[in-house]
């Protein structure tokens, strides 16, 4: 019977494959007596071996796609599995206790981890850590249950996840993996935002999708409208492989446009740039005809990995994407991590409401080194392209002020050194914070641009945590206050002759596209696979007929009864 459900459309598209369940494997077991002890041992032996193959296959494919370095940690597991103090007691337990070998696995490594734990040594007490590693493996042999692995996707399928974060979403490999699901998440939840730069569909937060779902399930994935069916039927099949070919005939003629510039009906130019996280994003940009990058989001160079990156690691990253958008403009944002999006390598407190804590701007202030590194890359890479600098999360017009003091005593350093920079840098702030769209009018004295960060300044407004699907109502760009943030915001921009972009989801949301245009935003930047639908749409559209529309909407009480004059509008 097929089973459906309903999600968050998070990134657009059809997928139909089975699933692959990137969920906690179930590894409990119950403790009994064996009569065949040899045989058990020999089980025991089986389970370490498979294990063995596996983690070498692991390490392989880890040297291979992320380094050396990154594969230590497997070699860590084999000399574990190879230890003859470890694997000797285990056998030991098994015919000296006629015990399964579940048990006798799981109370010997008790006794060594717990030995380890207690030494004084950091590089000891990690071993622990790689002992539950491995017994976590050889039991789930043990059991015949597998441990999911993303990285060895080989073949096509959509990811079924309670949740994913931004890193696992960076592993997924988009050859194989045609689309993802999750139980919990919201639209703007980083792990969406990268599956619409990595333009597979995505559905997130249907709260209950890993409950229905087994491994091999056939599972179809409507990115369009946030629906999920498991077990479709003949007729569920072959419709959606209509609507995928539909969809991608829409596509086929959305692309004619990727060489234009994009005006209204009425001849106003506004600019339609891209987010990116890594410098191959710029292949998605330059595919989907994007006029410049309005949010590079920083901090995905630091993810992935377990050590910070050097200077002259993130001097390439940002000289590749200036020198590949060959002069247009460049906004990078420096670093934004905290929220949902944490290191391993950075020792961060457990907060409480980590989206209003140690985060971004703050984060840095706090670790200058970190934040100085950062500016000194981007300014050596400035002369390769026309860069624009923007701080995240500012609060205050003192934390510009202080952030910039920062940029200009590296760039001071840097010319007494005689390091060429460039002299032409705009330096802007994300508006995300409702603080600081309600002070525009003086932040506008000061920066050279703004940007709107929707994702953040929606939940902050609203007071909805953008990653709590329970409250994902409440995500309401077209809600009059927020409209009326915005408009503050440019209007304030304008009046000292700055430029105002909005690099949050709502960018390139098609219901909110002419309100913007009619509140005079003068950049859109979003997701990449979303420029070439809103050129269309802005093509049609009168900007003078958007301002009125615009005009009205603000004086509505509801988001909804905005959406109504938005179709009103667009219909007539
Ligand atoms: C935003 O908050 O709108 C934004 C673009 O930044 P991020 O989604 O990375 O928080
Ligand atoms: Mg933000």
């Amino acid at each position: 019977m097929a089973k459906e459900l309903k999600g968050i459309a998070a990134s657009d598209g059809i997928a139909i494959a089975k699933a692959y369940l990137l969920v906690e494997p179930d590894l409990s077991f119950e403790k009994s007596e064996v009569a065949d002890v040899e045989s058990e041992v020999k089980r025991f032996q089986d389970a370490v071996a498979i294990s063995k193959q596996e983690l070498e296959k692991i390490r392989n494919k880890a040297a291979e796609d992320l380094g050396e370095d990154k594969a230590q940690i497997f070699d860590a597991h084999l000399l574990v599995l190879n230890d003859p103090e470890l694997v000797g007691p285990i056998e030991e337990a098994i015919k000296s206790s006629n015990v399964n070998a579940e048990s006798a696995l799981h109370d010997t490594t008790d006794t060594f981890i717990a030995m380890f734990e207690g030494m004084d040594n950091e590089y000891m007490r990690e071993r622990a850590a790689d002992i539950r590693d491995v017994r976590k493996r050889v039991l789930s042999h043990l059991l015949g249950v597998s441990i999911p692995n993303p990285s060895l996707i080989d073949e096509e399928v959509v990811v079924v996840a309670e949740d994913l974060t931004p890193s696992d979403t960076a592993q997924l490999n988009r050859n194989f993996v045609k689309g993802f699901v999750t139980d919990i998440g919201g639209r703007t939840s980083h792990s969406a935002i990268m599956a619409r730069s990595l333009e597979i569909p995505a559905i997130v937060g249907t709260k209950e999708v890993t409950h229905h779902v087994a491994k091999n399930d056939m599972v179809i994935i409507d990115g369009l409208e946030g629906n999920v069916i498991i077990h479709p039927t003949e007729e569920q099949l072959a419709h959606y492989r209509k609507v995928q070919t539909d969809f991608a005939a829409q596509q086929a003629e959305w692309e004619k446009l990727k060489n234009e510039k994009t005006v209204s009906k009425d001849g106003v130019h506004v600019e339609l740039a891209a987010n990116i996280g890594t410098p191959t994003d710029l292949t998605g940009v330059i595919a989907n005809g994007g006029e410049a990058v309005g949010l590079y989001r920083t901090e995905f160079l630091y993810m992935g990995r377990d050590n910070f990156p050097t200077e002259e690691e993130q001097f390439e990253a940002y000289k590749a994407v200036l020198s590949g958008m060959e002069g247009k403009s460049v906004v990078v944002r420096t670093l934004d991590i905290g929220g949902d999006k944490t290191l391993p390598y950075l020792d961060l407190p457990e907060e409480m409401n980590p989206f209003l804590g140690f985060r971004a701007i703050r984060l840095c202030f706090a670790n200058e080194d970190l934040f100085r590194t950062q500016l000194r890359a981007l300014l050596r890479a400035s002369i390769f392209g026309n860069l624009k600098i923007m701080f995240p999360m500012i609060a205050t017009v003192g934390e510009f002020r202080d952030a910039k003091a920062i940029l200009e005593d590296e760039k001071k350093k840097l010319i007494a050194d005689g390091v060429e920079v460039s002299d032409s840098i705009e330096l802007g702030i994300m508006i995300e914070i409702p603080a600081a769209a309600v002070l525009a009018d003086q932040f506008a004295k000061e920066v050279d641009f703004f940007s709107i960060g929707t994702n953040d300044l929606i939940q902050y407004t609203m007071a909805a945590d953008r990653m709590n699907e329970r409250v994902s109502y409440l995500y309401q760009p077209y809600n009059p206050s927020i409209l009326r943030l915005v408009k503050n915001v440019i209007d304030a921009s304008h009046k000292e002759g700055k430029w105002t972009g909005m690099c949050g989801e709502m960018a390139g949301d098609q219901t909110a596209v002419p309100l913007l245009l009619g509140l005079g935003l003068d950049e859109f930047s979003m997701s990449a696979s979303s420029i070439l639908k809103s050129r269309s749409l802005l093509k049609r559209l009168n900007k003078s007929d958007m301002e009125k529309l615009a005009a009205e909407a603000l004086n509505q009480s509801t988001a909804e009864e905005v959406v109504a004059l938005v179709e009103k509008y667009i219909a007539e």
